[in-house]
């Protein structure tokens, strides 16, 4: 087996070895071609050849479930196996290869639309949403077709369930949607062709605590399934089918990096304070309520950003007010009185709640997003807010709206606010009538007027991820501008200094939730900046805690100052690295 290389950005660290687990989506990558009539023969034999395998492959992993597997996952498995029996899928193709004389691809595909039309004029919702079955089955054919042999998600669940095996998720992209749903799954990294730094989906990823890489360009089309990888998430590397003596290094590598991680574990229950006394609050971020587990084992004394759409993921009713309720009240009661900050609904964009959901405007990530989508959909904010209110009685929640940019919505924010309230003390039901509300400041536009939304609110938080995406029109999803996404231009300092600086006049609190904040390279930069609270990843807690305990908070302030003068990022660089390099007291 050949051995090779690849490189992308890594976009968290640590190294992982294991074998490879293809996810494709094969459907986008059916493409149509002719074929001369004495091929059609050939060709559809290539067809029938791709139907058995895939019968094949289901009667393996219907015969390798364990006893305790789900119901579902055996009945789910016959439904397509007897799809594959079927005529509109095994035999209608063979026609349609005859008739328009194309590929087999392409031939199952046109059957597939057809018969997806067919379910989508069923009026049962439940039959209705059968079509995803026969994309399934239809998915798993062309993969085979394709050369890339099929792991959807039958066989993600049953390979989760094999713990003995590492298993690595290798992908085109990953909808933010998929890969909240891997947080049940065991993968040992996570690895994509592409997808930016502060894509939702890395950010996930990053969330799972697992090494991952993205922007690899062809791993997918290039890795095969099963085989043996090294992940290096620190220096954005893959390695496909390491020889022994690579291998044997990065083993020594991983066992140090797992060492240095228990090292960390020392400071967990350390105050983050500086050596001149200056406390900064390390608070996490968080995507679904199980995410506290990882915040009390990482020492946050807070949660700062948690994420609600994810809750409003992969389903196709919205979570009603009771839903929601006991999902924030769970966090609230899990963090015991530490505050609790969740930020209201953030869909659109990248972030739908289906990750089939084929975006129709032009620019999504300046569409109708966030508060702006919630501001058009006032019933569903209207649940929400009634929904948090109502646990803020169980602990120390604060409201955050995200992507402000005028004072127009902040006040119908308030307004909204203000009516939720009016109808649960009709109700009778409690609720913090002082519930702190909080905007996010992430749209350059915001972080110039910081001062009069530092009036109307009582804090802020700086969602970095997209104050650089807007301030430097750069997708942060797009792999292909992700080397011009800068979180130290100097005109991205300049706006979280103006918002610093509005904080302090007003005396209202600023913190920073995107992931900057989690960047130990930027940490010593963000506490000289003036910042006294950093909310991110809860594995980054210890990393970025290590730099504060080792930081002269007014030296820092000095460096940071010169810093903050230049408009020129190549001065700025030899700058951090002498700011990030001054003296320091190791831990023992
Ligand atoms: C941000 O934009 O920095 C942020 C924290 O929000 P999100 O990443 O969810 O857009
Ligand atoms: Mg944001």
């Amino acid at each position: 087996m050949t051995s090779f290389c690849l490189h992308g950005v890594g976009v968290s660290s640590g190294i992982a070895i294991g074998h490879a687990h293809l996810v494709s989506n094969a459907l986008l990558e059916v493409v149509h071609y002719p074929l001369p009539a004495h091929l059609i023969d050939a060709e559809i034999s290539r067809f029938s050849d791709a139907i058995a395998t895939v019968k094949q492959d289901l009667l393996k992993i219907n015969s390798s479930l364990r006893k305790n597997a789900p119901a579902e996952l055996a009945a789910f498995i016959g439904t397509h196996l007897m799809m594959l029996e079927d005529k509109s899928l095994a035999e209608i193709p063979k026609d349609i290869i005859r008739n328009e004389l194309c590929n087999a691809e392409w031939a199952i595909k046109l059957q597939m639309d057809d018969i997806v039309d067919q379910f989508e004029q069923i009026e049962d919702d439940y039959l209705r949403e059968r079509k995803q079955d026969v994309i399934q089955v239809v998915e798993r054919v062309i993969k085979v077709l394709l050369g890339h042999p099929s792991q959807l998600s039958t066989e993600r669940q049953t390979s989760a369930l094999n713990e003995e095996r590492k298993l690595i998720l290798v992908a085109h992209d990953i909808s933010p949607a998929d890969a909240i749903q891997f947080k049940h799954h065991e993968f040992a990294a996570f690895i994509t062709d592409v997808g930016g730094i502060t894509s939702h989906t890395a950010i996930l990823a990053r969330s799972l605590n697992i090494p991952s890489i993205v922007a690899l360009q062809k791993a997918r089309d290039l890795i095969r399934d099963g085989e043996l990888i090294i992940v290096d998430g620190s220096q954005g590397v893959v390695i496909v089918n390491p020889d022994i003596s690579i291998l044997t290094e990065y083993k020594l590598r991983q066992e140090q990096w797992e060492l240095e991680q228990q090292k960390l574990q020392r400071i967990k229950t350390t105050k983050a304070v500086t050596l001149d006394g200056v406390a900064v609050a390390l608070f996490a971020n968080i995507e679904v309520p199980e995410d506290v587990v990882a915040v009390s084992a990482s020492g946050a004394t807070g949660i700062g950003l948690y994420r609600t759409e994810f809750l409003f993921m992969n389903r196709r009713e919205m979570p009603d007010e009771e839903e929601q309720f006991q999902a924030y009240k769970t966090v609230a009661v899990a963090m015991k009185g530490l505050p609790v900050i969740i930020r209201t609904l953030d869909l659109g964009a990248d972030k739908q709640m289906n990750p089939d959901t084929v975006v129709t405007c032009a620019n999504p990530a300046l569409g109708l997003r966030a508060i702006r989508y919630c501001l058009s959909e006032p019933q569903i904010f209207h649940t929400q807010l009634r929904a948090l209110l109502r646990a803020s009685q169980f602990g120390q929640i604060k409201i955050l709206i995200p992507m402000l940019s005028n004072l127009a919505e902040l006040r119908q924010c308030k307004l909204l606010l203000e009516r939720a309230k009016i109808s649960l003390r009709k109700q009778n039901m409690a609720f913090n009538e002082n519930t702190p509300l909080g905007g996010m400041i992430e749209i350059p536009a915001a972080a110039i007027n910081a001062e009069a939304f530092a009036k109307e609110l009582d804090f802020l938080s700086i969602g970095t991820n997209d104050l650089i995406q807007y301030t430097l029109a750069i997708d942060r999803t797009d792999d292909a501008v992700a080397h011009l996404y800068n979180p130290i231009h100097p005109s991205v300092l300049k706006l979280i200094t103006m918002t610093i600086k509005a904080g302090e006049k007003l005396g209202k609190s600023v913190s920073v939730c995107g992931e900057m904040a989690g960047d130990i390279k930027l940490t010593k930069l963000l506490v000289g900046m003036g910042l006294r609270q950093l909310s991110m990843h809860p594995s980054h807690i210890l990393g970025v805690k290590q730099q504060i305990l080792r930081s002269q908070a007014s030296q820092l302030k000095d460096q940071a100052r010169k810093i903050l003068t230049q408009t020129d990022i190549e001065k700025i660089e030899p700058l951090l690295a002498k700011l990030n390099s001054s003296p320091h007291l190791k831990l023992k």
